[in-house]
């Protein structure tokens, strides 16, 4: 099997051009918007040119069916809110390509899927999560991005392009190919990681809430201020954590609403994300606990109100281990000693479709590590290179269930 990689290379152009930022290679095609449904419907047309059924499901997420049991190969098209011209459009125009040579070949059968949502305007990877089983629609249809938008109304626009959800039975095995989003293999000089495991995930939002007040004639002491308390809950957070984490687990909060949010007003309320990641569903609980002890503590000191949202999160899952081997005998043969296996701190689609099936992942090199921004790149001959590893662990990955 002959993979084109200036083929590849142009598809991927071709996608990027669709909410393309204007900054560098940088795109802004959040999930169902404008862009985001153009670009899928482009994508559906190469799936047909390729010679796989194209098919939306109930949610939006596109599927290149190949006649028969295949293996299902792919990312998401959707970025986030600023985002580079890699994240999950790789996976996909790689899977794209894959399925294309495999076919001019007459190889094994290979399915593209293009997820909805991975970047979570909604949930957590929404649309493989609705997919998967594991986020019921009803459940997924209440859901809000931070304008306040129900996830029910944004599927809504692409209600015309809509059918009957795809039986994941018909698949082998999923694979996904994403950049690294991090700085060890660019670091190390190196041009592919295969995943052993990705990390679980837990996301809620918590409110506080105190005094409004004039920001002149209000005097310290007798303040609620909604600001202060946050400010107070990350430094204590940050100190407690402290006792319950490893070098590897990651907190955020990354989305604050301050309320009113004006100069010369007391803020009276609160809300803000709270996010946290690690590979033990124990310390994962630990780490919730603390949150919640702390930010109840904190609010009782300061005379506040607290509330927390439902919490939404993904398990840490661990990738199959014949995939794996198939990837990783593929990057021995292509790049020895420049490949290496490695941990996912970021989230992916692999999670929730390793329910349903054998699931495995690659990685190539992300520049600087940066990604989720404009800025965020990786050299063509590491592009090309992974096309090449994955057409070359093709017959291991279609073998190994
Ligand atoms: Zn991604």
């Amino acid at each position: 099997m002959q993979v084109n990689g200036e083929r590849f290379l142009k598809d991927l152009h071709a996608l990027r051009q669709f909410g393309a930022s204007g900054v560098g290679k940088g795109v802004v095609r959040p999930a169902y918007s404008g862009a985001d449904i153009a670009a899928r419907e482009w994508l559906a047309g190469q799936m047909d040119a390729a010679g796989l059924e194209p098919r939306f499901d109930t949610v939006g997420n596109l599927f290149g069916l190949a006649p028969g049991r295949s293996l299902l190969m792919g990312s998401h098209s959707d970025s986030q809110p600023e985002g580079g011209w890699l994240d999950g459009a790789l996976g996909v125009v790689m899977a794209l390509e894959i399925a294309r040579a495999t076919q001019e070949a007459g190889g094994p059968a290979v399915s593209v899927a293009n997820f909805q949502d991975e970047e979570g305007r909604f949930g957590v990877t929404t649309g493989s999560a609705i997919w998967s089983g594991q986020l019921p629609l009803d459940k997924a249809d209440r859901l809000t991005d931070s304008a306040g938008v129900t996830f029910a109304d944004a599927r809504s626009a692409m209600a015309h392009l809509a059918g009957e959800p795809i039986d994941p039975a018909r698949f082998t095995g999923f694979v996904e190919c994403h950049i690294e989003q991090g700085p060890w293999l660019h670091e190390a000089g190196q041009a592919i990681g295969v995943v052993t495991d990705i990390v679980g995930i837990r996301d809620m939002t918590i409110t506080l809430e105190g005094e409004q007040n004039h920001a002149g004639t209000t005097p310290m002491h007798r303040r609620r201020d909604a600001f202060q308390v946050l400010s107070a809950f990350n430094t204590a957070l940050n100190d407690r954590l402290r006792n319950v984490v490893t070098p590897q687990s990651v907190w955020t909060i990354g989305h604050v609403d301050l309320h009113p949010g004006a100069h010369s007003i007391v803020p009276g309320r609160v809300t803000f994300s709270m996010q946290w990641r690690d590979g033990d569903t124990g310390r994962l609980k630990r780490m919730e606990d603390v949150i919640r002890q702390t930010a109840t503590e904190v609010a009782a000191e300061r005379g506040m109100a607290l509330s927390f949202s439902g919490m939404l999160g993904l398990e840490p899952v661990a990738m199959d281990r014949g995939l794996r081997a198939a990837l990783g005998a593929a990057a021995q043969d292509l790049v020895p000693g420049r490949w290496r296996e490695m941990q996912s701190g970021a989230l992916h689609d692999a999670t929730n479709v390793a329910a349903l099936m054998p699931a495995a992942m690659m990685f190539v090199p992300s520049i600087g590590g940066i990604s989720h921004a404009f800025a965020e790149d990786t050299d063509e001959a590491d592009l090309l290179t992974g096309l090449e590893v994955m057409a070359r662990a093709l017959p291991d990955l279609c073998k190994a269930h």
